[in-house]
């Protein structure tokens, strides 16, 4: 599972935060993750604890907000949401599309003083 590797990043981008803004504790990490990211949130959350148990963080609440796919057609040049993380195009049913929002996980805000 990549997941743990993604929070271990994520941490060090954290505590690198923490650093700049003289944080001492950190009450919630907000994250966004796409829907198209490939990333499992069961998975993320399992990760997180492991990354944050015996730490300063070990209190820390981790927020998911999932961010909505939307895919593009490259033949209907048309952009539309990801439904039931069907695959196709809705005009044409073809598979050849690019991904424009909801690929990334990215670290919303830090909530701690
Ligand atoms: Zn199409």
């Amino acid at each position: 599972m990549h997941e743990m590797g993604l929070m271990d990043a994520m941490m060090r981008m954290v505590k690198r935060i923490c650093e700049e803004e003289n944080l001492t504790r950190v009450d919630k990490i907000v994250l966004e993750v796409g829907e198209l990211s490939g990333i499992e949130l069961p998975y993320l959350h399992d990760g997180f604890d492991a990354v944050v148990h015996g730490t300063e963080w070990e209190e820390t609440t981790l927020e998911v907000e999932t961010v909505p796919g939307v895919l593009h057609c490259n033949d209907c040049d048309i952009d539309f949401p990801l439904k039931n993380q069907e695959l196709f195009c809705p005009e044409c049913f073809g598979k050849n599309l690019s991904i424009k929002e909801g690929r990334d996980m990215v670290l919303k805000s830090i909530e701690g003083d």
